[in-house]
């Protein structure tokens, strides 16, 4: 299938590597792993070993160098082969990139080298029960304590943390917070502290990354735990929120490829008059427009990426890329599921198992209605309801 993105030497290079590897794996063994609960660790191990899960991070911790542009296309390719990965934007992309840009050299020596090979992992913990889209409400709390911090609250929805050797943690600083103004400060948390805790919440999604609720009850953690400066946490978590949206724009642009070419492909085979079910224009026609939809959106991506990659304010294009990409892969496999007929929602043609996985990226990392809200005001300039 054709598309608008023409990729440099460099891409079509990592695109081959990634779709050499998931090709051997497959979308089925993706989604049965998801199904059945069990973790996709040997894929992961690949990608690691083939340098794809630190191709944005810098070469001297193990990386490839390379920047968000890079990431797309690992992050896009395996989403275009059936495989949405939610870890590797959360590990690398977001974790990754903030301890790049804000973490000790120590901090950087002791966790990029294993996030890029894949041997270690860091879940992301920013949303709480009662704060959610407000991360100004913060209520997980670090207290300084004489030989570091002690944090005491809870987070929820927060994805692999069963897998992560390690949480990136926003919290309330409570030296520097005010009753009115708080202060944010981050924390790289080992998962076996004494103190952390985690239980699974059920959803529909299938995806080999599970969802927890987190409680910090008296986590202590050393000084060296903190990442950057205490008290500027909510600006240096934006350098990890742009790449999580340019990223999630990622993912939906691999789904949306995904559905468009399994369905044209079905369209042109299946045949229950006397032409190929691909030739009556309400099917045709939806795939075209999804077709449109998907392309667009991976070039808002791609710039997005650019954008961040080379310093300039890339908020307003990373924001508009999450919105229309999330949209288009949504609308691209609803359609390739009703190309389909009574197929689309049988596992032997994964399309209908990837609907939660997919319709999730409307809702998080950022909803809809926030980026609407971005756009609105940041944008257009019009005044906040908030
Ligand atoms: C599968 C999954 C994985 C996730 N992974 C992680 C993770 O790894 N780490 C992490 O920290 N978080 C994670 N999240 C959390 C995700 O970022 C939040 O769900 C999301 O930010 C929305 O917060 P909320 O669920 O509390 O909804 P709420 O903030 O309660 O919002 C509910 C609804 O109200 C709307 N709304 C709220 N405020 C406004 C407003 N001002 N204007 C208009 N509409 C508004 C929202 O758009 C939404 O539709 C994940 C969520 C899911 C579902």
């Amino acid at each position: 299938m054709s598309g608008l993105i023409h990729d440099s030497d460099e891409h079509r290079a990592i695109r081959e590597s990634v779709a050499g590897i998931a090709n051997r794996y497959g979308p089925q063994y993706f989604l049965q792993r998801g199904r059945n609960g069990e973790d996709i660790d040997d894929l992961w191990k690949d990608l690691g070993a083939a340098g794809l899960l630190g191709v944005h991070l810098p070469e001297e911790f193990g990386g490839g160098g390379g920047g968000m542009a890079e990431a797309v296309v690992v992050v896009e390719e395996l989403a275009a082969h059936g495989m949405p990965m939610l870890i590797w934007v959360i590990s690398p992309a977001i974790c990754g990139s903030i301890l790049a840009h804000h973490g000790s050299p120590d901090m950087k020596r002791r966790w990029l080298p294993g996030i890029a090979d894949g041997t270690e992992k860091m879940a992301f913990a920013i949303t709480e029960p009662d704060a959610g889209s407000n991360s100004h409400n913060v209520k997980t709390t670090a207290r300084k304590s004489s030989t570091g911090w002690v944090l005491s609250g809870s987070k929820y929805y927060i994805s692999g943390i069963d897998q992560c050797d390690a949480v990136l943690v926003v919290a309330r600083d409570a030296d520097l917070s005010t009753p009115d103004k708080p202060r944010l400060s981050l924390f790289v948390v080992p998962t076996d502290s004494a103190g952390l805790t985690y239980q699974q919440i059920d959803t529909s999604i299938v995806s080999p990354d599970k969802q927890f609720t987190v409680f910090f009850d008296d986590v202590e953690v050393t000084r060296d735990a903190l990442i950057g400066q205490a008290g500027n946490g909510l600006r240096q978590v934006f350098d990890g929120l742009n790449p999580e949206r340019i990223l999630v724009g990622a993912i939906c642009g691999g789904v949306g490829r995904y559905a468009v070419t399994k369905a044209a492909d079905y369209a042109k085979e299946r045949q229950v008059w006397s032409t190929p079910i691909g030739a009556h224009q309400g099917i045709a026609h939806p795939l075209a427009e999804s077709h449109i939809a998907v392309e667009l959106s991976r070039l808002a991506t791609a710039l997005s990426a650019e954008l961040f990659d080379t310093g300039q304010p890339a908020g307003e294009a990373a924001n508009i890329a999450k919105f229309a990409a999330s949209e288009a892969a949504l609308k691209a496999l609803d359609q390739a599921i009703q190309t389909h007929g009574g197929n689309g929602l049988a596992h032997e043609y994964g399309l209908s198992e990837l609907w939660f996985v997919t319709r999730l990226m409307r809702t998080a990392p950022v909803s809809r209605e926030m980026v609407l809200n971005f756009v609105a005001q940041t944008s257009l300039g019009l005044p906040r309801s908030y």
